[in-house]
This record gives C-alpha cells, structure tokens and sequence, in this order.
C-alpha cells in the first residue's frame, strides 16, 4: 500500500509536469472513485480549471484547481497515478471505440499497468493523468476553499516531515495511548502518512518494540523515534518508494526501497544491527516485522507517585 514516501514520490514528479496545466477533460469510469458523489459532479467540478499546485497531505494527494478548489485523492491499497505524456502516439480509433465493462477505452489494456483504469484527466498540452486500481478502494473527492483544512484536521495529526514532528510534539501525541506502538504509528490521526512498512522500519531504527504502549515513551524515546521516523521516509523518498505489489511512480516505474527494508518482509532473516533473528508477529492484524534482540520492550508507566501521594 503507498505510504508517504510513495505518494510524495508521484507529487514530485508530477509538480514540474502538471502544475500551470488545464484539465480540458474529466472523465470518470468507475463510480465508486468518487462515492457517495457521482462521477458527473467531479467530472464538471475539474473540467477547464488550471492546476495551481500539487501538494501532499499524509497519503492524500492535492491537486489545487484554480477558483480555491481542490482535487483530493487517495490511492488506498492498489491505487496509480500515472502521467501519460503528450507525445505517445495515438492509438487507432477503432481501438478507442471499445470499453471494458467500466467503460473505460480498450486503448489502455495493451499497457498493463493502466488494465485498470478508474479515471481520466486530459491536460491541454495532450498529457494524461490516469488513476487505476486493481482493487478498486481508491477515492478522489472536490472540495472548496475551508473545506479542504476541516477534511485533513479531522482524518490527520502531525506530518513527519518538515520539522513539525519534534520529540516534544510526539510525546504530547502518544501520552496516555495505551495502543501498541505499531498500531499508534499506524493511526494517521497522531502522524500522518506512516503505514505498515515504514512503522516497522522506524521501529527497527529507533530500537522500540512494537508492542510497547505508546505512553510508555520518555524523551529519549520520542527523541529516537522522531530521528528513525524522519530517516526511514527519508531513505524511502531518495529510493522513490517501495513497489512490494502494485506500487509504481507517476512514470509507471517500480521503486526501488523494498531492497533496502532492515526488517520489513525479512523474516527469519539476520538482524542488520545485532545479528539476531528478525520475526514476524501480527499487529492490529497487520504483519510486523522486528529484531526481539535488540528492540526494548517499554513498560506500562505506573503512576506511583500519585498512589503514594494519595496514601
Ligand atoms: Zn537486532
């Protein structure tokens, strides 16, 4: 599933391409892509709007329409967003004739990576932005001026990167969370934009089990795992991304992190630190990754001084 690193992958590539464009057309095969709304209104709501920026929001990709609109999208588990360029050559029209049961031209089926495709948006200078999804749990919705802040403040909490996640703001977000470590990192509401594989691989790096309880952290913890968070996107971002399954760039090519996970898939594998053995055990129903050798289990903090204090 693309994480941060995936997603702000395809917006830099898309930023220098997309963004002084037009969107001449809009066109949406596949209803679900914009439930509960229906297709027409997004296809209506983007058709003739400049593009003024392309953004990222934790998993959520911005396009800014002008007129203080914004095209929201997320890829979910399988989704692509995929710049055609101007200058690929035409099809036949009898190919463009034919649609798949969604309706979307046959045109796109000799390319395998657009098999799927759920949405169109033809650009003025002949350019294409192509979302497919094999699974189809994908989603873009229009949303207008204040609205775009009020849907990121109630789905999202801090973004690691940009120096607004400090170890002062993590140990404010995870005191009092009992949830496991793993699962914290995972919720999107404390930090946006870490999934499963880089909550495993900021675990590793900041030595913390992802079983601990969020509130266990004190400083120093919370001042290793803001480090490890920031370093493991990081190093994901320079290998444009982790293409485990369906994952490709805004150019339809694979990234290349899944060589580089430390414990992420390595089950049985030697630790990279400590030359233990990496397991897998399952998190919040997630598979979860990690070294038992060298990353400690924090306790449950007892509030012993309010109990003696109260005695
Ligand atoms: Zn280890």
């Amino acid at each position: 599933m693309p994480e941060l690193p995936e997603v702000e992958t395809i917006r830099r590539q898309l930023e220098p391409e997309v963004v002084g464009r037009r969107i001449t057309e809009a066109e949406v095969f596949d209803e679900r892509w914009t439930r509960p709304n229906p297709p027409s209104a997004l296809e209506e709501a983007v058709a003739g709007r400049a593009i003024e920026a392309a953004e990222r929001r934790g998993k959520y990709l911005i396009l800014r329409l002008e007129g203080d609109r914004a095209l929201v999208m997320h890829l979910r588990m399988t989704g692509n967003l995929l710049l055609r360029p101007a200058d690929v050559p035409d099809e036949s029209v009898a190919d463009l004739m034919e649609t798949d049961r969604f309706g979307a031209p046959r045109l796109y089926e000799s390319t395998p990576q657009l098999r799927h495709l759920r949405a169109r948006l033809a650009l003025d200078d002949g350019s294409e932005l192509l979302f497919t999804d094999a699974r189809r749990f994908g989603h873009a919705v229009v949303l207008e001026g204040v609205e775009v802040d009020a849907y990121f403040a109630a789905r999202l909490g801090i973004e690691p990167l940009g120096g607004a996640l400090t170890p002062e703001a993590l140990c404010e977000i995870a005191a009092g969370r009992t949830a496991p470590l793993k699962s914290f990192l995972l919720s999107q509401t404390g930090i946006a934009g870490i999934g499963n594989i880089y909550a495993d691989e900021a675990l590793f790096r900041a030595r913390l089990h992802p079983l601990s309880p969020a509130g266990s952290m004190k400083a120093e913890h919370c001042e290793d795992l803001v480090e490890a968070i920031v370093d493991a996107l990081e190093v994901a971002l320079a290998n444009r991304g982790s293409s485990i399954d369906d994952y490709r760039d805004a150019r339809g090519e694979r990234g290349s992190m899944q060589d580089e996970f430390l414990v992420h898939t390595r089950e049985g594998e030697l630790c990279p630190r400590c030359g233990g053995t990496i397991r897998r055990i399952v998190v919040g129903g997630r598979s979860t990754y990690f070294c038992p050798d060298c990353q400690r289990r924090l306790r449950r903090r007892r509030r012993t001084r309010r109990a003696a204090s109260r005695a």
